[in-house]
């Protein structure tokens, strides 16, 4: 009988996410963590036998693989998986997942390798196939998206008759020291935040420059940070799946130095991801780059300060008039000392591993392929607050 999570992917997420699962031993059961690198697993390994008194077994896997991650599935024989590696390897994992019937939880959506693109078509297409296979699949459990996304599904299903208008609002005010480093996978990240930006209104999608929309916004418990309009995957599924939506939009905040490191960065050549000749080799300047930049999961003990993430909705209830704000803050330093990790890494860890829980327990169950936001918010609100994410709401205006 399939018994289990597998957990693929040994990151900075990951390590967050397999600490919470194992605290969660009881739902879980048995717990693997196999990713390229074996040495990362046994780090974790050892980290939970000494802090949790959980064992956990490890694997090595290429997930660019489907024949390896099929074989490990099958010796492993988990009756779920949660991809924690990059979003290169969700459809390669998703494959797995159907050929084996295994249920399939993500925290980001597919990414072409040789286009800074993301999106959701691919692992949408998939649906019918889970179907048949008799699986659930869960789309983006992380915090944006993840939380993002119930959040916005808790206040249609509490505050609102239809909500209007969703502004996704994501702070780290968080200081590691450095001059310019990234909070998870550079590569990642400089993609997504050097792109066009990108918002949904009234039905289309309207584009802008990179960083070209910038506001001040005053995050409770933080202050007033400059913050920038960037696409964010979860619009793509929100503007779908909540009543009665006019216009949703991401920010994020960002430093001073990030913004000026970034754009002397993407001047010189060194954000590319088409392959250049470097005395007679070749190279991709953006993964040379990942090498040279600290590694995101090095973080957690040299970083300061809080994150604050939410969502303000604003729409109608009973004819009149709403505004509410639902978010979270959580400090990085009670996060280091709990995983090790940083508020940015525990932030996503922590959904990935509710979220699989609910899949896990039956709690959340539909045949095919589902974004978060598409599930009962409830039971996964009322696991945010004792797993470590609580959260707040507030009405204004
Ligand atoms: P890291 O770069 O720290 O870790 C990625 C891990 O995946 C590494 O252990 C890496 O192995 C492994 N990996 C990469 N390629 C393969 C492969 N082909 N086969 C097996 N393992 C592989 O990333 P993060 O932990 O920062 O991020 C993990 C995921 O979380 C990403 O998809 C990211 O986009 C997502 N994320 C989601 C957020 C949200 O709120 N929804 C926020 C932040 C991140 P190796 O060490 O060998 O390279």
């Amino acid at each position: 009988m399939k018994k289990g999570i597998l957990i693929i992917g040994a990151g900075g997420v990951s390590r967050v996410a397999t600490h919470k699962c194992a605290i969660n031993i009881e739902t879980f059961e048995k717990i693997t963590l196999a990713s390229r690198t074996i040495a990362k697993c046994e780090m974790i390994q050892t980290e939970i036998k000494e802090r949790h008194n959980v064992n956990i077994d490890v694997a090595c896997v290429d997930a660019d693989d489907i024949p390896s991650l099929i074989k490990l599935i099958q010796i492993v024989n988990p009756k779920q998986v949660l991809n924690v590696a990059l979003p290169y390897q969700d459809l390669t994992i998703m494959d797995a997942c159907i050929a084996t019937g295994v249920d399939y939880v993500d925290t980001a959506n597919y990414e072409h390798p040789d286009e800074a693109k993301f999106e959701y078509k691919e692992q949408w297409a998939k649906h019918e196939d889970f179907k048949k296979a008799n699986i659930n699949g869960l789309l983006g459990s992380g915090f944006d998206p993840g939380v993002t996304g119930v959040f916005c599904a808790y206040a249609a299903k509490h505050y609102f008759d239809e909500i209007h208008y969703i502004d996704i609002m994501d702070c780290n005010a968080g200081d590691h020291g450095y001059p310019f480093a990234t909070n998870f996978n550079p590569e990642i990240n400089l993609r997504e935040v050097s792109s066009n930006g990108r918002y949904w209104e009234e039905g289309s999608w309207i584009e802008t420059k990179p960083l070209e929309i910038k506001i001040d916004h005053d995050y409770p418990e933080v202050g007033v940070k400059p913050s920038y309009l960037l696409y964010h995957e979860e619009l793509e599924s929100l503007c779908k799946n909540i009543k009665g939506i006019k216009r949703i939009r991401f920010f994020m905040t960002f430093g001073e130095s990030y913004i000026q490191h970034m754009n002397c960065l993407q001047n010189v050549g060194m954000l590319g991801i088409k392959e250049v000749e470097h005395k007679g080799q070749k190279i991709i300047p953006i993964e040379f780059l990942a090498t040279l930049l600290p590694d995101p999961a090095s973080l957690g003990e040299r970083t300061v300060g809080k994150t604050n993430i939410g969502c303000i909705c604003e729409g109608i209830k009973d004819g009149v008039k709403k505004k509410i704000y639902i978010y979270n803050i959580c400090d990085h330093q009670e996060c280091y000392k709990e995983t090790g990790a940083q508020a940015v890494s525990y932030t996503t860890g922590v959904p990935a591993m509710i979220g699989s829980k609910l899949l896990y327990n039956g709690t959340w169950k539909n045949k095919g392929v589902f974004n978060i936001e598409e599930f009962d918010p409830d039971p996964f609100m009322e696991e945010l607050t004792t797993q470590g994410l609580p959260w707040k709401i507030i009405e204004i205006d």
